[in-house]
């Protein structure tokens, strides 16, 4: 068996550049995942109960770079979301992110923003360059707020303190003094509207493209001729591990379909100070699925180890300082890409793999690094999707 191109891992990442490769420079592909489906961590299917759930935790797309809406835009229409999510602490519901109808709930009765902005001056911690994700909340909210929604979260998350961890972490979340209540900024904010597993059927449909799961690239990479490489796994596995295993945070989720319309008033809540989860999601919210019952996510934070999926990397010196190590090996590899989260052990949105994973293509369509495979091969085509 021979193809130009072997992809290991169907996530955005691999999908996305196999989608490229096959329709733009008509090579073949073979892509390989361990998983028993496509669509990586944004798979989601629909439960016993009918509600398209997310099985990896809620993905919820968002962007503001039109380029990449109309690129997926090719492989599915779109469900327009508001994305809102609420947190629960001291007894009640309060909207999160922070914003000026979290600050009326604080105080008790109606504001405005420039009190909102003039009590914020009065709490803030004088920081110039935040440079952990304790300093960059403080600076920006004063300790009571960063005590009710951020510290107790971020330690159960991460199982560090959020002045060990990266000021992007914390940072991310935005803190306003409108009522703009919508969790995340971006311009564009949307789901798949048929879901994303329908979403990367469409984009592995090519005669180009051969996809086998329930595949490991260690399994295959002596068997299966190929030109070119293009690994979207753990970068540290790639390399046996010969610096030493990268951290990473896994989870835990535990679904739960209960008789009832809707569980909860939003989307997601999230649980800073209370229980051992970190979050409840009901995605039904985000579609507005009509259906009698609902489907609950609770959301466990868990060491990584066996059995354990990595998820997220850990956004500390220690980790990015073991990572440059294999980066420095992988950029010795001949016609290997490493492409996507895992590969470069970072977090990233799906807005930021695709972009990635286009510019990965664009780079390898231009300069013309890549070997094709001698033979071409009589291709099998299993019926894996
Ligand atoms: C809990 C959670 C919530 C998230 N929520 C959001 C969100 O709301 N919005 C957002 O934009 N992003 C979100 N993300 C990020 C999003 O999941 C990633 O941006 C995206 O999945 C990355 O795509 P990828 O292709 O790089 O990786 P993945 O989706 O992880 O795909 C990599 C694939 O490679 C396979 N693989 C690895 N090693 C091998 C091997 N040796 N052989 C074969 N296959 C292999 C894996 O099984 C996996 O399917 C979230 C992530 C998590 C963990």
């Amino acid at each position: 068996m021979s193809f130009d191109f072997l992809i290991v891992g169907a996530g955005f990442a691999g999908s996305v550049l196999a989608e490229r490769i096959a329709s733009q420079l008509g090579k073949t592909c073979l892509v390989v995942e361990r998983r028993n489906h496509i669509g990586g961590n944004a798979y989601d299917h629909h439960d016993r109960a009918g509600v398209l759930v997310h099985d990896y935790g809620p993905h919820y797309f968002r962007t503001n770079s039109q380029r990449i809406v109309d690129y997926l835009s090719q492989f599915t229409e779109w469900h327009p979301v508001e994305y809102k999510i609420l947190s629960w602490t001291h007894g009640r519901f309060w909207q999160f992110p922070i914003n000026l109808n979290t600050f009326e709930e604080l105080i008790g009765r109606p504001s405005t923003t420039e009190e909102m902005e003039a009590q914020l001056a009065e709490w803030r911690v004088k920081i110039a360059n935040p440079k952990n994700s304790e300093e960059v909340i403080v600076s920006q909210v004063g300790w009571k707020l960063y005590e009710m929604f951020f510290q107790n979260y971020t330690r159960k998350q991460w199982q560090r303190d959020a002045r060990q961890l990266d000021p992007s972490v914390c940072g991310r979340i935005p803190i306003r003094t409108n009522r703009d209540d919508r969790y995340l900024s971006e311009k564009f904010q949307a789901l798949p509207k048929n879901g994303y597993t329908s979403m990367f059927q469409k984009i592995l449909s090519h005669p180009k493209i051969d996809v086998w799961l329930n595949t490991d690239y260690r399994e295959v990479r002596q068997h299966v001729r190929f030109g070119h490489l293009i690994f979207t796994g753990p970068i540290d596995e790639y390399f046996d591990h010969c610096f030493g295993r990268l951290p990473y945070r896994s989870l835990r989720f535990e679904p739960e379909t209960l008789p009832q319309e809707y569980f909860q008033p939003a989307m997601q809540v999230n649980y800073p100070n209370d229980h051992d989860f970190t979050r409840i999601v009901e995605i039904k919210h985000a579609r507005g699925q009509k259906l009698p019952s609902t489907t609950i996510v609770r959301e466990y934070p868990q060491n990584f180890g066996p059995g354990h999926e990595p998820y997220y990397p850990i956004p500390a010196p220690d980790a990015k300082a073991l990572y440059s190590k294999y980066a420095e090996r992988a950029a010795l590899e001949k016609n290997v890409g490493f492409v996507g989260r895992l590969a470069t052990y970072r977090y990233y949105n799906m807005d930021q793999i695709v972009g990635m994973a286009l510019a990965e293509f664009n780079r390898l369509r231009i300069s013309r690094q890549y070997q094709v495979s001698v033979a071409q091969p009589s291709m099998l085509s299993p019926a894996f999707l």
